[in-house]
């Protein structure tokens, strides 16, 4: 890691890995011999580019184009786009790296990466956002394919992004190749069911949580933090479930719904309009109060499922949390829980579901996206959501059990990396020194 400098998110997700690997390297030398844990933490290929383009006012601006191909043992690779401000070569890194063994939890054959820019979305019109993503993909494209590394949405990116990424695409190579990019609209080539699946994916896994401990999500009290794509749908399938969500949150703070968040207009601000939680907070009334800069650990939970970004739980907020009863804390954001106060909850033994195993969902489901593309079929919201629901039950039981081997029951980091690691290990001894 001395070989990076400057990668801090990068360097805590590979420290976060190995801190779980040294019970499967003792019980298998072979694995140490082969230097599996030097190979996996070097990304196989790293792209960086420049991004030119023009606003709407004539004014050029330059940005910085990422793709990291960390590991195509298992399959192509595959991992979102990301567009923010602090987008860097570490936090891809980072992200990509988290991608190889949350792909490999679900056994379905694809590899990790992740890529993006520092392109900030925000307060961009329609029209700026086409020109950035056109301009990105006029160099993405050379790199990208059903059969190498097929990349998807992340934060910044959603439907409208996918959208003109594709027709870029289509427009460069001339090829009508779905299965290069998933989150495509339903029209052409996405699959039923996308949109939703991180979402709902993390509210599956913290109800397998929950059974384990003979507990169900229904009148359970959750506060979720974000307001985009995985929070909304969080959102959505806890509310379905029974549990009663009160906060939501981006950049500029949180808001506090005492009657539980009303979903139709939260989409109607974030989806529609493109708005923030305190327009939120102005359009739903009494019942909801807007805290600027504040952070939604402050209120009490049974439950808190981060799904804004990474290291926005900190020790501090870790100690809230458990000193007012949290019971279950589940990561739909990617490494939203800085290693303290990971330890924390499990001090405290708060079931705690890392976002390898929680978040899978989304992936799992472009997965499906892509094998509907290779068959040119669509499957019904009912199908996928009931593959997905089977999916996430076996992440699960595969962390759950493979803790319980390796001597760490009940914590899901350890039987996440182990049985993420092994299966990509395993994978490339097969394939020779790769
Ligand atoms: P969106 O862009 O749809 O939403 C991101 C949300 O997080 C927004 O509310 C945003 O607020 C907030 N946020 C982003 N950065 C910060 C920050 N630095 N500080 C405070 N709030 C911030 O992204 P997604 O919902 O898709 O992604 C959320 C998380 O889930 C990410 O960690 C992503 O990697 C992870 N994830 C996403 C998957 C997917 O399928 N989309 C799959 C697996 C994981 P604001 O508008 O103010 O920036």
């Amino acid at each position: 890691l001395s070989r990076d400098p400057g990668e801090p998110e990068f360097h805590q997700a590979v420290h976060e890995v190995l801190e779980s690997l040294g019970p499967v390297l003792a019980a298998r030398p072979g694995l140490a011999a082969a230097k599996m844990v030097e190979r996996v933490i070097e990304p196989e290929r790293q792209i960086m580019f420049r991004v030119p383009w023009q606003d709407d006012n004539g004014e050029i601006h330059v940005n910085r184009g990422f793709r990291v191909e960390f590991n195509g043992a298992l399959g192509p690779y595959k991992g979102g786009l990301r567009f923010h401000p602090t987008v860097n070569l570490g936090i891809v890194k980072f992200l990509g790296f988290e991608q190889i063994f949350k792909n490999a939890l679900t056994g379905l054959g694809i590899g990790g990466g992740k890529g993006g820019s520092d392109f900030d979305p925000h307060g961009r019109s329609d029209e700026e956002v086409m020109r950035f993503c056109q301009s990105f993909m006029t160099e993405l494209y050379r790199h990208v394919g059903e059969h190498t590394d097929v990349p998807a949405g992340d934060i910044g990116v959603g439907g409208r992004e996918v959208g003109y990424l594709f027709g870029q695409y289509r427009r460069v190579t001339n090829r009508w190749e779905a299965g290069m990019l998933t989150g495509k609209g339903a029209l052409w080539g996405g699959s039923a069911c996308r949109t939703e699946a991180t979402g709902y994916g993390n509210v599956m896994f913290t109800s397998e949580m929950l059974r384990r401990r003979g507990e169900d999500l229904d009148g359970q009290q959750i506060t979720v933090s974000g307001s985009g794509n995985v929070a909304i749908y969080t959102i959505e399938k806890a509310q379905q479930l029974g549990a009663n969500v009160i906060t939501v949150s981006d950049s500029s703070g949180y808001v506090v719904d005492e009657k539980g968040i009303d979903l139709d207009l939260l989409k109607q601000v974030k989806e529609i309009d493109r708005g923030r939680v305190s327009d939120y907070a102005d359009k739903r009334g009494v019942s909801a109060r807007f805290v600027p800069g504040g952070r939604v650990w402050d209120v009490p939970a049974d439950i808190a499922l981060p799904s804004a970004t990474q290291n926005e739980l900190d020790a501090e907020a870790a100690r809230i949390l458990v000193r007012n009863g949290v019971k279950a804390v589940s990561e739909g954001a990617n490494m939203p829980t800085t290693p303290e106060a990971a330890h924390i909850f499990q001090d405290a033994n708060v079931a705690f579901g890392p976002g390898k195993a929680a978040n899978a969902g989304g992936v799992a489901v472009s997965a499906l996206e892509m094998r509907q593309n290779a068959s040119r079929a669509a499957w019904s919201f009912s199908r996928v959501e009931e593959e997905l629901a089977s999916i996430m039950r076996n992440i699960h039981e595969t962390c759950y059990e493979t803790a319980e081997r390796y001597g760490a029951p009940g914590n899901y980091v350890v039987g996440a990396n182990i049985a993420g690691f092994e299966r990509v290990a395993d994978a490339m001894l097969a394939q020779g020194l790769i």
